[in-house]
Formats: structure tokens, C-alpha cells, sequence
């Protein structure tokens, strides 16, 4: 059996190159390490690797005996190490216990602090402290956290028995608290969980608190809110996480005390300045969780904001040197931002941990490209450091400066963005009101990790307590979110639904705007402005550019998202879907009346009339992207999507084709389809009815001819045919494209470039790729079909059930999102082998959603797919994610 436990601190040194796999020791554990090992100063401790938690979190949570072994002589370590024995009256070792996951997800999972005490070793540490207060106020901190994580209890019971305590005492403080009055108040909580556990006492044996804790964390990766997260940010299930248990160091033993969070750069801008908070005499939770509004890390940070209460940097000033240093050696050591905890300990600095740090897609490239400049990465790292997903957030409209603002306060701004929306005062409120379609804006007094899918929900956060580093913030930033935190003059009262801001109240569902940049929280709505993409975030283009070997085409079917995806780098189109064109209002009665029409005379009539307006749109197409290729698909659809529904669109109807309204009905009943994707549509259209296909073929080539002559550009069209399966389908419809392509070349006196190929769609045509490539000059992967007809899984009808086979591990991720590599994949694969057999320098790309998932463009990338193609805002993610396949 492989080794299971890992100490660090004390000097040890590891040779296994295990004990440096994040894997399996989780960031936090393996980072612990390696601070440990390059000579920082980190307390004492041990990790249990994630292995167990899946081993226990599968076998029904058991505890090996030889895990009991590992972890007994671990915990000799630790007690080597500090001088001190785990339940040692006289002298207490106390250990924290905390979660860690390969990839940070924070608050998710639980932590136990000062674990270790108990009514005999409080004793103990109150007289080797000095400090009666602080032993008492550990001992309480410490019931209410264990009951709460481990045993489960309500920790809304301790809450309240604590702020009785303190208005019996007319206290307004915890800190106002004596050491008597904390050893009451422990004396209450422990009458609390004997009384919730039907007679059953706080556990007084350190070693059973200890396991506790251990089953506590490994239980957290399956809660509710960690699989929330993990669904947010495909994290497999299967990952678990591992526990690290180490010798506590005290933040709360007096002024000469505190703990704090920090960034070694600003992670909402990338601004190369240190950034961070402390609070004095208090606890790790204490910052993170956001209870206390802490004090600024430095003098700079503090000024610019005006506060008062002083920062570390001119508290502190000696553990801020050496703070300071250990920032620089961390971010040389690991050559990124990080994320700091740490906690001075009577004037001694400790590191708690450190990870990469959590950073806006702003500060991804600013982080990126300062980096190379100052020399600490290259390049190509530096393309592979941004996550193309993050460049999302910069896409999107952001506040107009010259805009009126209604400011009713300023808060805290925790993460960068604007948004406008209602107020909403619950995450599951948030949740529901944002499945109807409405922008919400979720606030809270603070928010806590429960509120988890609450604030994926909302278009941004505001509280009214918690710092830049609480959760909040944190979560925030990761997920693209705008977020106002520590907004005190806002008060929310939860029973009558209102919120209020000075002397303004207002109602949950009244709209708000957030400026995450400045703090600012505005009544109504804020006028926005599209975004620039200009300084890093071109630089970092600029560089992926230069190292991908696929396209980046685009989606798109209107002159206007044709020219915000030219702006975006569309280096063609991939996809124009035609029969979004039908849908326009002016000509879908010409659609019905072509649709309705028995017979090919009708067809005809109906179709001259739609002849003038489809070569406008190809014209308008070919102007906004000549000289690039651009893949035009005849139409798709079953045609009864077309149909009129309601009865005055049919009289409409009989009013322009002279039917009667009876007749048009039996018509449309006609048309009826049990399983119409599997129906009437796609080039079957083509087939049954030549004459649509000649009309778009006609209207593309005349567009083309027009728009060459007038602007001496000649476009490329592409001429797609949908959802072929046999050869014999293609061979029939490229004639149609040809001959119609030659009879306009003749009336125009001019001829142009044209390609005419297929996509791949179905199950068969990947098979017979090899055949359906002699009629093809192309292949398009259209992996919603592909993916629909491979799986069996209806497209429209999978959300119903996809989500549980997602969390049951089923599917790794959505398929209709993320190709399913290894089947549908498959088909992929084998398609470009055979159709390349046949025709070698057949063109291959890819226009299904897939075309901007980054996940699926890698797939592309090693499939060797000329091309991807993406939705307009997707088109810069696909350019770095190309690159980022190409460099991996
Ligand atoms: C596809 O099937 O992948 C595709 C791009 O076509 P549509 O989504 O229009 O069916
Ligand atoms: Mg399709």
C-alpha cells in the first residue's frame, strides 16, 4: 500500500516525488511542503493524501489501521518538532485540521481550529500563555467550530448564547469578553451540545476530536455547496481532498498578535503592489469568513482609502519587513501571484499557506504580460497562464464614465465589472428569479458559501460586511462577478424584503447598479459602453497568434455580429445559418407561402419573392468579411418550425395567398413530424425540393459577383450542405450548386472562387467519409448533430436529464459543451483520417458549440481540424485556446 501520510516542517525533507504532487496532497499540503522545504517559516504538520478520502469516501467511511499508524507517527513529528504532546495536560499541542483539494476552492470544504483542547488542557495552555483569556476564548472558538463542523450542530445555537452573554454583561464587543466570562459561556455550550445530542457530552479525548475532524473534512467534498462549486468549475468528483493537520500558531494572543491574508500583487488589476488585510488579535476563520472589517497591509493601500485604523506595515513594521521578503522569495520560487495566509504569533511571523492567486481576467493579462517583462516567465507561459474562459468578463459592455450615476454609497470594491439588476436578498431567490431570464443583483449582509449558486446566479454581489479577501470577494473574482463587499450603510431586512441605503429604501426586485472597479452602488440603471480591446489584452493576442496553427472562424448570420467578430480576429465564417434569415418579419409570410404551396409552381412563385432579400443578406455578408471565407449552410430546419401558430397569423396568412384559412390549417397538420430532427430537414429539403436550395445558391453567387465588382474584393463562399449521410445526397445537390453557380457566372460575365462541401453531422457520414469526400471540398464538424445523433440524447430535450449524469460522473462534463472525446470523438477522428485518405488537402473545421469550448478546441488541435468556429464573443477564447493547444 502506498505511504498515505506526509510530514513537513521540523526539516524534514522528502526524496519521493510524491510528496510534491498537488494531485495528491492537495495545493495547500504540497505548497506547505515546499515553503517548509525552501526555508520559510511554517509551522509543523502533516497531510493525508487525497487517495484516502476517495478510498474512505468509497468504503463507507472507515479508517484503516495502518492510516492510524501513519498518522500516530506523524503526529510525533509534529510534537518533536514544537516541544509539546497532543492532550498533554500541562502543555498542549493544539493542531488545526483543514481541507485541500488539487485546485483551490475556497470555503467549500470546513476547517476545525485549535483542536487539542479540552477542560484539562485549557488549563494547561491558560498557564503556559500567561493568559487566562486566551486559553478560555480558544476553548470557546473551538466548541463552536467543532460542533458545528463535526457534530453538525447549529451553530446559529452558540451564536445566540454568545450574544446573550454579552447583553447580560452590557458588553458591545466579543472583545470585552474576560476569561471568566468565556469560561461560562463554554460551560453553556457545552449544556447546548449535550442537550442537542441527547445527553451526549462535547468529546473531551483529543484523539477521537482529532479522527472527528479528519471524517469532517473528508465528508465536506461531499457537500452541497462543494459539488455546486465543482459543477461551476468542472472539478471531477473523483478528485477528493486531502487533510492537513498542523501544530496551530496563535493569532489572538494580544496586540503583538494577528493574521491576515495577502496578495503579493493586486489580483482584481494585476498593479504590482502588495495587497492584503490583518486583523489584530484574531483568529485565521476570522478575516476569510468576513466578520470583522479588517485593516488595511499597507500604509499606501490605507491612505488611498482613507481609513484610519492603522496597517500592518505601520503597526507591525518588523513582521511586515520579513512578510515582505517572504513575498518576493514566493513569487520568484513559484513565478505567479500568490495567495497568502498568514499569522503573527506574539511579534513572529508564520506562513499558513500560499497558492497561485485567484485573479480577474484583467489581471490574468496584466500578470501575464508584466511577468515576461520583468523576466520571470517566457512567452509561452505566459499564453498558457491565462484561462481562455476568463476573457469573457472583458467582452461584455462595462459602465460609460460619462453616464449619470445616482450613488447611493460606496463600498469596498472587491471585484472589478458593472452590473445592473434587481435586488434580490436570497440565493435561492437569486437562483429562480435568474432561470426566468432577469439580471439580478444578490445582496446580503455577507455572504457565506452556501450562497454559492445564489452568486453564480447574479449578474453581481453586494454585502454589507467582509473585506477584500472574504469569500465573497474571493469567489467573486473567480467566477467574473462584480462585487461591492463591506458596504456598511446598506441594511437589509430580511422580513419585509427591503433594503436599505441611507435615508432610500427599497424592495427586492427594484434595480441597482454595481461598479466593482470604484465601490459605487447606484440607484436604477447605468448607461455601458463596449469594450476596448486594446494594451495586454491585444500583446497577449498578438503572441497567441503567433503560436497557433488552427483558424478561428465565427458563427454568424448578421452584418453586425460579422463585424464585432472581423474586430474580435474572425479570420472568416464558419457557420452562417440561413434560416435565421427566413425568420425576419418582412419575409416569413413568403417563408409560409413557400412552405404551404403543393406544388413546385407555387414553391417557385413564393421563393422569387425571397430571392432579392436573401441576396441583400449575402451581399451585406460579403462586404463586412471580403476577402475571407465565409461558410454559408442552405437551410436546415424542418420546415414547420416556419408555421404560423396562433389564428391571426393564419388569417394573415390567407389574406397574402388567397387559401382559405381551413385549407392552410390541413396544410400545416400535413406537415407534422413525430421526431422532426430526425425528419423532413437538412438536405432533404434539397432533395425534395431543388428549387429552395437553387434560390440560395443563386442569391450567394449573385451577392458574390456584386460585391466583387463594386469593391474589387471577391469573397470566398463556401457552399455547406447540412445533415448529408450518403454520397449520392451530395453528388445531387453540389450539380444543383454548380449549375447554378455557372448559369449566374454566365449572366454576370464574371466568375468567382467557390467551394462546395458538407457537414459531418451524422453517424454515417463519419463513417463514409471516404466516399463523401470525392463529392466534397470540405468537411464541417457540426457536433450538436453529432453529438445528438451519436448519443442517442435529444439536443433540446437533455437538459432534463444531463445535469444528474454529470454529477454522477456519467459524463464528465456536458457533451453538448465539451465534445465527448471519447465517442463522439472517435467519429471525428476517423472522418478526417478517411476523408484526408481521399481528398488530402480537403479543408476541415469545426462549427458546433464545441468550436468555442476550450477543452474541445484542444481536441481539435490534436486531430489536426484546420479550423474552429465560434460564436463572435467566443472568438478571442478560441484564439487563445488554440494557441494554448498548439504550445501543450
Ligand atoms: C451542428 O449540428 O453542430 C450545427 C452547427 O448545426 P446546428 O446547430 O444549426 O444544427
Ligand atoms: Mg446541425
Amino acid at each position: 500500500m502506498s505511504q498515505m501520510v506526509y510530514t513537513f516542517g521540523g526539516g524534514v525533507r522528502h526524496d519521493d516525488p510524491r510528496a510534491k504532487d498537488k494531485n495528491l496532497l492537495g495545493g495547500k499540503g504540497a505548497n506547505l511542503g515546499e515553503m517548509a522545504s525552501i526555508g520559510l517559516p511554517v509551522p509543523p504538520g502533516f497531510t493525508i493524501t487525497t487517495e484516502e478520502c476517495v478510498r474512505y469516501l468509497a468504503e463507507g467511511a472507515n479508517f484503516s489501521d495502518s492510516l492510524r499508524e501513519e498518522v500516530a507517527k506523524a503526529l510525533q513529528h509534529i510534537e518533536k518538532t514544537v516541544g509539546k504532546n497532543f492532550g498533554d495536560n500541562a502543555d498542549p499541542l493544539l493542531v488545526s485540521v483543514r481541507s485541500g483539494a488539487r485546485v483551490s476552492m475556497p470555503g467549500m470544504m470546513d476547517t476545525v481550529l485549535n483542536l487539542g483542547l479540552n477542560d484539562e488542557t485549557v488549563e494547561g495552555l491558560a498557564a503556559v500563555s500567561g493568559d487566562d483569556r486566551f486559553a478560555w476564548d480558544s476553548y470557546r472558538r473551538f466548541v463552536q467550530m467543532y460542533s458545528d463542523v463535526v457534530l453538525g450542530l447549529d451553530h446559529g445555537l452558540f451564536e445566540e448564547a454568545l450574544e446573550i452573554a454579552k447583553e447580560e454583561n452590557g458588553y458591545f464587543a466579543d472583545t470585552e469578553m474576560s476569561a471568566d466570562d468565556w469560561r461560562a459561556l463554554v460551560g453553556q455550550y457545552k449544556t447546548i451540545v449535550a442537550q442537542e445530542q441527547n445527553g451526549e457530552p462535547f468529546p473531551q479525548d483529543v484523539h477521537e476530536q482529532l479522527w472527528g475532524a479528519i471524517a469532517a473534512v473528508f465528508d465536506s467534498w461531499d457537500s452541497d455547496r462543494a459539488k455546486v462549486y465543482r459543477r461551476l468549475n468542472d472539478i471531477p468528483g473523483g478528485w477528493g481532498t486531502a487533510v492537513n493537520v498542523q501544530a496551530m500558531v496563535f493569532g489572538n494572543m494580544g496586540d503583538t498578535s494577528a493574521t491576515g491574508v495577502a496578495f503579493t500583487r493586486d489580483p482584481a488589476t494585476g498593479v504590482k503592489e502588495y495587497y492584503g488585510e490583518y486583523l489584530v488579535n484574531a483568529q485565521g476563520e476570522d478575516v476569510v469568513a468576513g466578520i470583522r472589517t479588517p485593516q488595511y497591509l499597507t500604509k499606501s493601500a490605507r491612505e488611498a482609502s482613507g481609513a484610519t485604523a492603522p496597517s500592518m506595515e505601520e503597526a507591525m513594521p518588523a513582521a511586515y519587513q520579513e512578510l515582505a521578503t517572504v513575498f518576493d522569495l514566493l513569487e520568484k520560487h513559484y513565478k505567479d501571484m500568490q495567495d497568502i495566509e498568514f499569522t503573527v504569533e506574539r511579534g513572529k511571523l508564520w506562513m499558513l499557506q500560499t497558492r497561485s492567486g485567484k485573479r480577474t481576467a484583467a489581471a490574468a493579462l496584466k500578470l501575464a504580460v508584466d511577468m515576461v517583462a520583468e523576466g520571470l516567465i517566457d512567452e509561452k507561459t505566459a499564453i498558457l497562464r491565462v484561462d481562455p474562459m476568463a476573457l469573457d468578463q472583458l467582452l461584455h459592455p462595462t459602465l460609460d464614465p460619462d453616464a449619470k450615476r445616482d450613488v447611493l454609497t460606496t463600498g469596498l470594491p472587491a471585484s472589478p465589472g458593472a452590473a445592473s439588476g434587481k435586488i434580490v436578498l436570497d440565493a435561492d431567490t437569486a437562483e429562480a428569479w435568474a432561470e426566468r431570464g432577469e439580471a439580478v443583483i444578490l445582496c446580503r449582509v455577507e455572504t457565506s458559501p452556501e450562497d454559492i449558486h445564489g452568486m453564480h446566479a447574479a449578474k453581481g454581489i453586494l454585502t454589507a460586511r467582509g473585506g477584500m479577501t472574504s469569500h465573497a470577494a474571493v469567489v467573486a473574482r473567480g467566477m467574473g462577478r462584480p462585487c461591492v463587499s463591506g458596504a456598511s450603510a446598506v441594511s437589509i431586512d430580511r422580513k419585509t424584503r427591503t433594503l436599505r441605503i441611507g435615508s432610500v429604501e427599497l424592495k427586492e426586485g427594484d434595480i441597482i447598479t454595481l461598479d466593482g472597479a470604484n465601490g459605487q452602488v447606484m440607484n436604477g440603471r447605468v448607461d455601458t459602453i463596449e469594450p476596448k480591446l486594446e494594451g495586454n489584452f491585444a500583446k497577449l493576442m498578438e503572441w497567441a497568434d503567433g503560436h497557433r496553427r488552427m483558424g478561428v472562424r465565427t458563427n454568424a448570420e448578421t452584418p453586425a455580429d460579422c463585424a464585432m467578430a472581423r474586430q474580435f480576429g474572425a479570420e472568416g465564417i464558419g457557420l452562417c445559418r440561413t434560416e435565421h434569415m427566413f425568420f425576419d418579419a418582412s419575409r416569413v409570410s413568403a417563408v409560409r407561402e413557400m412552405i404551404l404551396a403543393e406544388s413546385e409552381e407555387g414553391r417557385r412563385k413564393a421563393l422569387a419573392k425571397l430571392l432579392p432579400e436573401q441576396r441583400k443578406d449575402f451581399t451585406e455578408i460579403f462586404e463586412a468579411m471580403a476577402p475571407l471565407p465565409c461558410t454559408i449552410r442552405l437551410l436546415d430546419p424542418p420546415l414547420h418550425e416556419f408555421l404560423p401558430t396562433g389564428d391571426h397569423e393564419f388569417a394573415d396568412l390567407a389574406e397574402i395567398t388567397g387559401f382559405g384559412v381551413d385549407h392552410l390549417k390541413r396544410r400545416a397538420e400535413e406537415l407534422h413530424e413525430f421526431n422532426p430532427m430526425l425528419g423532413h430537414r437538412g438536405c432533404r429539403l434539397g432533395i425534395t425540393y431543388p428549387e429552395i436550395y437553387e434560390m440560395q445558391a443563386r442569391a450567394i453567387f449573385e451577392a458574390a459577383c456584386d460585391v466583387a465588382d463594386k469593391s474589387g474584393l471577391a469573397p470566398i463562399p463556401e457552399v455547406m450542405i447540412p445533415l448529408v449521410g450518403t454520397k449520392r445526397e451530395l453528388e445531387i445537390l453540389r450539380k444543383l450548386v454548380n449549375d447554378t453557380a455557372a448559369t449566374v457566372f454566365t449572366e454576370k460575365g464574371r466568375e468567382i472562387d467557390y467551394l462546395v462541401g458538407t457537414m459531418i453531422e451524422l453517424p454515417r457520414a463519419a463513417l463514409m467519409a471516404g466516399e463523401i469526400a470525392e463529392e466534397a471540398m470540405f468537411f464541417s464538424f457540426g457536433t450538436n448533430d453529432l453529438t445528438q445523433t451519436t448519443l442517442g440524447v435529444s439536443r433540446d430535450d437533455a437538459g432534463r436529464f444531463l445535469s444528474t449524469y454529470v454529477e454522477k460522473g456519467i459524463y464528465a462534463r456536458d457533451p453538448f459543451v465539451s465534445i465527448d472525446v471519447d465517442g463522439v470523438g472517435q467519429l471525428v477522428s476517423l472522418a478526417v483520417e478517411r476523408g484526408r485518405a481521399t481528398r488530402p488537402g480537403i479543408k476541415l473545421g469545426i462549427c458546433g458549440e464545441h468550436g468555442g469550448d476550450p477543452a474541445s478546441i484542444d481536441f481539435c488541435e490534436k486531430t489536426g481540424l484546420d479550423y474552429v468556429s465560434a460564436s463572435p464573443y467566443r472568438v478571442p477564447i478560441a484564439r487563445l485556446a488554440a494557441a494554448q493547444a498548439a504550445l501543450r
